[in-house]
């Protein structure tokens, strides 16, 4: 068996390299769309609830439940917590697949995918 030349050592690391490179790009954009599928856009006429609003914070809201302030609510990662949303909490309704109004924060909508420390199971 010859030893493969230089050239084609060189050849087969540029191709190794490429579908790494690739396979990376391929992935990550195959997550940007599982994101992009995921958030429905917001209905016509709505606002989304800014983080910011000071009823917001004092409950600890955040559209996506993985921002929650574990420290302040550590609750929300016992695995009994794992399927707490804004979309399955009793004080949610819902204005599409992605956003619904809460009873508890009025100045906008808050996302399917949030959490507040308010979270009610439903009846
Ligand atoms: S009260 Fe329920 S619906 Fe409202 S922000 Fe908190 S978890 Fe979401």
């Amino acid at each position: 068996m010859s030893k493969p030349s230089r050239r084609e050592f060189i050849k087969s690391s540029l191709i190794t390299a490429s579908a790494f490179i690739f396979s990376g790009t391929f992935l990550k954009s195959l997550t940007v769309f599982a994101k992009e599928v995921k958030s429905a856009p917001l209905p016509e006429g709505e606002k989304k609830l800014d983080e910011a609003d000071a009823v917001a914070k004092a409950l600890g809201f955040h559209h996506n439940a993985k921002d929650t302030d574990f420290v302040r609510y550590p609750q929300r990662k016992k695995p009994e917590a794992k399927n707490q949303f804004c979309k399955n909490c009793a004080l949610y309704a819902p204005k599409n697949d992605g956003w619904g109004k809460c009873q508890m924060l009025t100045n906008g909508l808050v996302s399917a995918e949030g959490w507040c420390g308010s979270w009610s199971k439903k009846a």
